[in-house]
């Protein structure tokens, strides 16, 4: 059964250009190219589209496919679940069996006080609930005048207004401003381009971290709500903090009593070697938004975790907190993310990325390090980064317009049959984490290919 029997590869593509605006790209490029690649089926690691390419998956979808793709258990419970119940809401002070098991599981698998669980559909609602909640709690304190939120420059909280105000993005602050406001960005952790020569990682670490603590004086810490960032900045080009940093931010939330949050929607669900980011960094934050790979991916559902003293805050406020969405604990988004984490537990997914592919994608990687193009490689769990480069040794890129040496590559690997992101001059990478040596061993060959491939144009 197919949802568009009829439709051909052509047609698809014309129908693509003719009504569909995809996320994220220039519609200028999709028409010129004639439309998107069509996908049309998954297994494993790999997807294929409708021309019979197949493609390793070297990004897990975005970022998202933990267990990969194909996984019928899945579809069986949807199934079930659909059939028993397919939807019903959580306003009504009702909530459907799955919604609050998976609200357990996550408690669970967080630990600590994040105990309680709040369900949206997206990354980017996750956040928005996250800041709302952030800021209520301190209305709900006695303290409303705490609305600032200080994240970093190229951070990315995802697309609506909050998330984009959330996110350190100029390019995406660039169109459809104005902003939120209160919203304060400070330097990225990003050692490739922005640690200094007579730095090493810890004196590094340490200026990134102030950088937080500066804006936090700067702005009057009794106006601050909450410092916020991904563990792992994932969109912004895998930028992977340099040691120390994590704990010294957790620190000054701390000592300024603002509150700490996460934001897990790429690091979550075994990406980096433990269920959470926050847990590789032994922090412990107030809020935690989540998304991707709660589902894999087969269905849209996201989460945001508070801990207890936050929901005792707002509970002792004895009035409705006025949020939430339709699909809030969507039943059968849930029922599918149950049976994700089962599987991603059943399989030992995480422990497999922290102590075997996790390592093995590192040193990987490194092989590719003496290839001219390459100024850094760098993975931590199975997100990995390379970095490209004009002047080996250095951080200089190509040409004026940064980017055009990361897309011409990215677009060779495609060729080649792998899926890799380029974020500007750098290509990153999140394999399913059932990912095997024997695919981590294809993604160099066909990366170090196209590097070869992409040189002579680009010198
Ligand atoms: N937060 C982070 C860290 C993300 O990487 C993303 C998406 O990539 C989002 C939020 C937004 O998620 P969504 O696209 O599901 O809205």
């Amino acid at each position: 059964m197919r949802s568009a029997p009829s439709y051909d590869n052509a047609d698809l593509r014309r129908l693509d250009v003719a009504h569909h605006l995809p996320p994220q790209q220039d519609w200028a490029l999709q028409e010129s190219s004639g439309g998107s690649r069509i996908i049309v089926r998954g297994e494993g690691s790999t997807i294929w589209d409708a021309e019979g390419n197949e493609i390793l998956d070297a990004m897990a979808g975005l970022w998202c496919t933990q267990i990969g793709y194909g996984r019928r258990e899945l579809a069986d419970i949807a199934h079930e679940q659909m059939v028993q119940l397919p939807f019903y809401n959580s306003f009504f002070r009702t909530a459907a069996p799955p919604t609050i098991a998976l609200a357990a599981r996550i408690a669970d698998l967080l630990g600590g006080s994040l105990s309680h669980v709040f369900f949206n559909n997206s990354g980017s609602e996750a956040v928005d609930t996250l800041v709302r909640t952030a800021r209520y709690y301190w209305q709900a304190k006695g303290e409303p005048q705490r609305s600032v939120i200080i994240g970093r420059k190229n951070g990315y909280h995802g697309s609506t207004i909050g998330g984009v105000s959330m996110g350190g993005m100029v390019s995406m602050h660039n169109q459809g401003g104005p902003w939120v406001p209160d919203h304060e960005h400070v330097m990225q952790p990003y050692s490739f381009e922005e640690q200094r020569e007579d730095e090493d990682e810890d004196a590094f670490s340490a200026r990134a971290a102030q950088a937080i603590e500066n804006k936090l004086i700067e702005v009057g810490p009794e106006r601050v709500a909450m410092i916020f960032g991904e563990p792992v900045q994932g969109a912004g080009g895998v930028i992977i903090p340099p040691r120390g940093y994590w704990k010294r931010v957790e620190e000054i939330a701390r000592k300024y009593g603002v509150l700490l949050g996460c934001d897990e929607v790429i690091c979550g669900y075994g990406r980096i070697g433990e269920w959470f980011g926050f847990q590789h960094f032994d922090i412990q934050p107030d809020l935690v938004s989540m998304a991707k790979g709660l589902s894999s991916g087969y269905l849209p559902i996201s989460a945001t975790a508070m801990a207890d003293h936050v929901v005792e805050t707002i509970r002792a406020a004895h009035a409705p907190f006025v949020h939430g969405y339709t699909y809030s604990g969507h039943p059968t988004a849930a029922a599918v993310a149950l049976a994700n984490i089962d599987i991603i537990e059943r399989e030992g997914l995480v422990m497999r990325t922290k102590s075997d592919t996790g390592p093995y994608l590192a040193q990987a990687l490194q092989t590719l390090s003496d290839h001219p193009l390459v100024g850094e490689v760098r993975s931590i769990g199975l997100l990995g980064a390379i970095e490209i480069t004009s002047e080996k040794g250095t951080s200089q890129r190509f040409g004026a317009k940064p980017g055009l040496a990361g897309a011409l590559i990215r677009d060779a690997c495609i060729e080649r049959g792998l899926m890799l992101r380029a974020v500007k001059d750098t290509l990153v990478m999140s394999p399913p984490l059932i990912i095997t040596h024997e695919e981590i061993d294809r993604i160099m060959l066909i990366a170090r290919d196209a590097l070869d491939a992409c040189e002579p144009a680009l010198r």
